[in-house]
C-alpha cells in the first residue's frame, strides 16, 4: 500500500484509566461518540440521529487530545489509524492523492475505525487564493472522500482531528466535525489527579504532598507534569547509580591496597 510510509496502525493500549482529571469530558464523549457506535442500529435509523463522522478535539498542546482519541477507539472497540499529515502536505510528494484514497479505503476495510489526524489545521486550514495548487487539490480530494463516509449510513468510520488552533480550520471542515470538545489546561485539582496517576506505580516517598506539588505547577500541561516526574525519577536513579559506583570503587581501592601490603610483606 502506498500509504504504509505515511500512517501508523496502532496496537492501541490506551484506556480511560490512563487519563486523569477529564472525567466530565470522557462522559460527554461516551454519550456523543461512543454510545452511537455501540448502539448503531438505534442511531443510524434516522438522518437526524446519525452518529457523528467527524470529531474535533481542540486545546493547548500536551493536555491529552491524543490520549483521548486512543482511549475512545479502545472503549468503542474500533481500529485506530494515526495519520501523519506531514507527508500529505508535502507538495513534492507526487503520491499524496493515492495515499489519501488508500487511507480511506483501509479505514473502511477496518471499520469500525477512527482515523486520527493530529494538527489537522496544518493541512485543512482556511483556503486562500495563495494555496499551492497541489495543496488545494489535496484538500478538495480529502473532503470528497470524507463526504463519501458521511453519506454512507452503513459506514462506521470517524475522522477525529486534534488542533491547538481551531480558528485556523477551514469552515467547511468545521461543519464536517459536528462533535467538538475542548480539552483544557489542567486546573489545580486536575493537576493533582494527573500527578497521582503518573506516580501511581513509581517508588515515591510515603508522605508525598500532591496538593502542594499541584499548586506549585500552575500553568503546567499534563505533558509538562509527565516530564517533571520523569526528570525527578531520573535524578533519583542517577543518585543511586553514583552511590553504588562509589561503593564499588572504594571496595576495589581497598582490595588493591590489601594486595599492595601483601607484596611489600613478601619483598621484606
Ligand atoms: P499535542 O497537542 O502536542 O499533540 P496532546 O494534547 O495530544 O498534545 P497527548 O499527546 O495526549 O497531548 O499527551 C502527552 C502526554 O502528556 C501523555 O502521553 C501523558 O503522559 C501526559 N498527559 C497529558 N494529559 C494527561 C491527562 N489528562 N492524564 C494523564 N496524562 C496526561
Amino acid at each position: 500500500i502506498v500509504g504504509l510510509k505515511c500512517f501508523f496502525l496502532f496496537v492501541n493500549n490506551v484506556n480511560w484509566k490512563d487519563i486523569a482529571g477529564l472525567d466530565h469530558l470522557i462522559n460527554e464523549l461516551r454519550e456523543t461518540v461512543i454510545l452511537p457506535i455501540q448502539k448503531r442500529e438505534l442511531f443510524a435509523d434516522s438522518r437526524l440521529t446519525q452518529p457523528p463522522k467527524g470529531v474535533l478535539l481542540h486545546g493547548p498542546p500536551g493536555c491529552g487530545k491524543t490520549l483521548i482519541a486512543k482511549a475512545t477507539a479502545k472503549e468503542a472497540n474500533m481500529s485506530f489509524i494515526n495519520l501523519d499529515v506531514s507527508l500529505l502536505t508535502d507538495k513534492w510528494y507526487g503520491e499524496t492523492q493515492k495515499l489519501a484514497a488508500a487511507v480511506f479505503s483501509l479505514a473502511v476495510k477496518l471499520q469500525p475505525c477512527i482515523v486520527f489526524i493530529d494538527e489537522i489545521e496544518s493541512f485543512l486550514r482556511t483556503r486562500t487564493a495563495h494555496d499551492h495548487e497541489a495543496t488545494a487539490m489535496m484538500k478538495t480530494q480529502f473532503m470528497s472522500l470524507w463526504d463519501g463516509l458521511i453519506t454512507d449510513n452503513t459506514c462506521n468510520v470517524i475522522i477525529m482531528g486534534a488542533t491547538n488552533r481551531p480558528q485556523d480550520l477551514d469552515k467547511a471542515i468545521q461543519r464536517r466535525m459536528p462533535a467538538t470538545f475542548h480539552v483544557p489546561m489542567p486546573n489545580l485539582q486536575q493537576r493533582e489527579h494527573i500527578l497521582q496517576l503518573i506516580l501511581k506505580s513509581e517508588p515515591t516517598a510515603d508522605d508525598i504532598d500532591y496538593a502542594r506539588l499541584a499548586s506549585s505547577t500552575d500553568g503546567f500541561s499534563g505533558s509538562d507534569l509527565h516530564e517533571l516526574c520523569r526528570q525527578a525519577a531520573v535524578y533519583r536513579v542517577r543518585d543511586l547509580a553514583r552511590e553504588e559506583l562509589q561503593r564499588e570503587q572504594s571496595k576495589t581501592n581497598n582490595t588493591n591496597s590489601d594486595s599492595d601490603e601483601e607484596y611489600c610483606d613478601a619483598v621484606r
